[in-house]
Parts: C-alpha cells; sequence; structure tokens
C-alpha cells in the first residue's frame, strides 16, 4: 500500500505550497553556525531543505550528523526560493528522520571517468545518468509503440546462434554442451524466416559484438531494435527508418524536457529534426560531396569511415540516408543491385552532429548461389545455412529488413560523448565491471 503521506520531489513542486513530506537521499550538504542546507534528491528531482537552529535546535544538531547519500525523510514548510536550485525549498524543515548515514560516498566532485565507471553501480544516482535512464526508457517504449501501432508482431529470436551474419571477426563463440555456438549478433536471418508466416515484425534485444577496436561508439553488448518485413523494397524501408527515428525524437521531447535540460541538449536542435525532411542518397553521392565539398578523395569501393560519415552528416545538418555501398565490401546477404550488381541495395542512416551511423539495413538478397559464393569466400561453410536458404525455396519474396543501435540513438539524443553512458552497465573490450 502507498505510504499516502509522502510525495516525490516533483509532487512537492507542482503543488507550490503547504507542509510537505519527503524521502530520499542526501545530494549535497552545507552546514553553517545557523543552518544546514541539504539538497535532497529522489528520483524525480532535487530540493534544497533548510534545518534552522534557532527555530529547532534539537533538528539541527541531527541535521549535522549527514553525510552524503545518506537516506532520510523530511518534513516541513514548501516556499518559493529564487535562489535555490529548482526555485523552491523546504524551510524550515520541521522534522528530519536519518534512516541510514552514509559512509564516505566514494564518488566526489571532479572524478575520472574510469572511476565513475567503476563506481557504475553508485554513479546510477547522478543526475546525468538519472537523466539518461529516463530517456531510454522513452526511446524503447517509442519503439515498441512504432511498430505495434503499424501493425508490427513482436517475435523472438534465439540468442545462442549456430551462425554468424555479420562477421567472423566480432563473433562470440561460447561452449554449449559438448559444441560451440556463438551469442547473436543480430536477429535478422531468424526474422526472415518468420516474416513468411507473420509478414511484418520487429524486435527489440541484447545483441554481442567482440569489437575489438576502441571507439567512443561501439560496445560489446548492445540492444539493437530490428524489422523485417515480406514485400518490402528498399525505397519503402528506408522511409520507415525515417518515420522511426522521427516518432522517437518526438516522443522524447513530449516526455523528457527536464531531462535534455539536465543533459544540456538543446531541445530546438531536435524539434527541427522532427519537421525537417531526411535526405537520401547514394554512396557514389556521397563520395562526390566528399570530393567537392571537403577535398576528401574517397576511392569508390571503400566504406566509409567515421571522419567522412562527420562530413556528410555536417553537410546536410538532419538525418542522412546513405544507399547503394559497394557490394564487395557488405554482408553475404545484401544483394547487387539490377542495375549495376557493383551496388547493393543496402542503406545506413547517419545522425546529424557527428555523423553517428545509426540504422543499417537492406533489401535481403534472394539469390542462393551469390550467397554461397559470397560465404564461401568469408571462409564459411554455406551447409550451415541449409535452413537459411530454403527461404528462397518455398514461395520466396522480396523481403527488406533494418537494424537500430538502441543505445547509438539515445547517445545522439542525449549529446552523450561515449555510447558507454547510453546503457547502464557498459560492456566493452575492456569494461565487464561491475
Ligand atoms: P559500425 O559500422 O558502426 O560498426 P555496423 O555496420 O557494424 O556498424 P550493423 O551491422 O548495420 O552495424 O548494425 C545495425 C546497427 O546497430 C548500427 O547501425 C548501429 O546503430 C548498431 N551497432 C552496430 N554495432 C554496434 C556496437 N558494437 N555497439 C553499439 N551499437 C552498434
Ligand atoms: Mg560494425
Amino acid at each position: 500500500m502507498k505510504d499516502s503521506k509522502y510525495l516525490t520531489i516533483d509532487e512537492v513542486l507542482n503543488k507550490g505550497s503547504g507542509n510537505v513530506h519527503l524521502r530520499g537521499w542526501v545530494y549535497r550538504e552545507r552546514k553553517s553556525n545557523k543552518f544546514v542546507f541539504i539538497v535532497l534528491r529522489d528520483e524525480s528531482n532535487i530540493i534544497q531543505c533548510v534545518v534552522s537552529k534557532e527555530k529547532n535546535p534539537e533538528l539541527f544538531e541531527e541535521a549535522k550528523k549527514l553525510t552524503i547519500e545518506s537516506s532520510i525523510k523530511v518534513s516541513g514548510e514548501l516556499k518559493k526560493d529564487e535562489r535555490a536550485p529548482t526555485g523552491y525549498e523546504i524551510s524550515p524543515v520541521s522534522d528530519l528522520e536519518i534512516i541510514q548515514i552514509a559512509e564516505p560516498f566514494p564518488i566526489t566532485a571532479e572524478q575520472s571517468p574510469e572511476l565513475l565507471y567503476d563506481n557504475r553501480h553508485l554513479w546510477l544516482r547522478s543526475r546525468k545518468l538519472n537523466a539518461v535512464l529516463k530517456v531510454r526508457h522513452t526511446v524503447v517504449g517509442a519503439i515498441h509503440e512504432f511498430f505495434r501501432s503499424r501493425g508490427y508482431y513482436e517475435f523472438d529470436a534465439p540468442i545462442f546462434q549456430p551462425i554468424q551474419s555479420e562477421g567472423g571477426s566480432t563473433l562470440f563463440e561460447v561452449k554449449y554442451f559438448d559444441d560451440k555456438v556463438y551469442l547473436s549478433q543480430s536477429w535478422q536471418l531468424y526474422a526472415e524466416s518468420a516474416v513468411f508466416s507473420l509478414g511484418k515484425i520487429y524486435n527489440m534485444g541484447p545483441t554481442f559484438r567482440a569489437e575489438k577496436s576502441k571507439t567512443s561508439r561501439h560496445l560489446a553488448e548492445f540492444w539493437m531494435a530490428e524489422m523485417e518485413a515480406a514485400w518490402m523494397k528498399l525505397d519503402e524501408v528506408t522511409e520507415v527508418a525515417k518515420d522511426e527515428i522521427r516518432f522517437i525524437i518526438q516522443e522524447v521531447l513530449k516526455h523528457n524536457r527536464k531531462e535534455l535540460e539536465i543533459l544540456k541538449r538543446d531541445s530546438n536542435l531536435l524539434e527541427y529534426y522532427v519537421k525537417e525532411e531526411y535526405p537520401t542518397i547514394k554512396y557514389t553521392e556521397a563520395l562526390d560531396i566528399l570530393n567537392n565539398e571537403y577535398q576528401m578523395h574517397v576511392p569508390w569501393g571503400k566504406d566509409l569511415r567515421t571522419i567522412e560519415e562527420a562530413k556528410i552528416s555536417e553537410f546536410f545538418k538532419v538525418p542522412v540516408v546513405v544507399t547503394h555501398y559497394p557490394t564487395k565490401i557488405m554482408g553475404f546477404y545484401k544483394p547487387p543491385s539490377n542495375d549495376n550488381p557493383e551496388e547493393a541495395l543496402c542503406f545506413d542512416m547517419l545522425a546529424p552532429e557527428g555523423g553517428l551511423e545509426i540504422i543499417g539495413g537492406s533489401e535481403r538478397s534472394l539469390l542462393v548461389d551469390d550467397m554461397i559464393k559470397r560465404l564461401e569466400a568469408d571462409g564459411e561453410d554455406p551447409l550451415r545455412y541449409a535452413w537459411y536458404f530454403d527461404l528462397r525455396r518455398y514461395g520466396s519474396v522480396p523481403h527488406s529488413g533494418y537494424g537500430l543501435g538502441v543505445e547509438r540513438v539515445i547517445q545522439w539524443i542525449c549529446g552523450l560523448e561515449n555510447i558507454k553512458d547510453a546503457i547502464p552497465f557498459p560492456r566493452t573490450m575492456i569494461r565487464k565491471t561491475p
């Protein structure tokens, strides 16, 4: 049963006046001869609470014991005060119950990022991570809502998989009784079998890639939101991706204004991304832009590097879809175009402000012989993909899909420098604790 006396700080701020009861943790404290100033923190916000020696000498002595992160219950009068961090304060505090005096908190103001990662279990309480986690909640909810409201079924694939989809170099091998399997790099190959039953499907789940390079945009364990749809071609699937991104931003703007402010993220920019059209260009056109506008000479056939993606995004200033990458650098399931087999029917979406790749997708190849050749060239045994090729034997139809990096989208929307701050407990090559 709810202990109805207590309100959250946000509920109290909305109330605006009166005698109120709060509970939470000491976010900051400052002691003078006459007052103890406590900034109280709970899940919703922070508020200053003032204990006066003159008005309540006994409470003043109690309050002097408080340390950062001590847990307390506070009652008192809510008053407007422009100088207080959230415009109001509890003054004077009329009752203070100490639940626990915290030991000296290992995190102080100036700290190295690694120490914050070592203390992630405690740092989750920071205003920054509290805000990011709330945005994450919105993003995840928005993705479910986006697909469900458009008639997509949620479909789950196995995490233990005997085959790879994204290249052997990032596979996590797992002992599987007397055999071995891999952790899922993608839901896609299994999803392709399900569209012949359910038509349009989506999923959001943990995805594993043994990324050996240290970048600010790769995790070893991340969440990918994927979709797959029968009958869909490249021109249609790219539009679904644009709509999804627009919807996610809209939802964040609807629910997370306060969090964006805490993260110092310019919400005007996000509003701009909701209103503007997102261009679709071909890889070859991207090379032209790099060449003509930035004097960067990327030879046709090379994948775009981070710096080149950054320039493309700088040029367009909104999310941009790049299609038709060179077939030879794409996964075996991305089909060559009929017009020019050197180009694959695939796309990436790059986010503005840095060119972060947030989505990768394609039509799926229907050409079994071509796929077998490409798998063999990668050192794979095509026989293990026999079930996958069955899908091209029994009523094959065009179909397409894409994967959206949930943490990449959060990183971009929140304006985070490192993707590690977009997930509660990041996993990378050099970070697996706590
Ligand atoms: P990148 O070139 O950045 O490594 P990718 O081409 O390997 O990406 P895809 O296989 O297309 O990526 O995966 C779909 C989406 O999943 C990407 O667009 C990205 O948003 C996200 N993603 C891929 N790898 C990672 C990772 N290691 N950590 C976080 N997100 C990732
Ligand atoms: Mg990759």
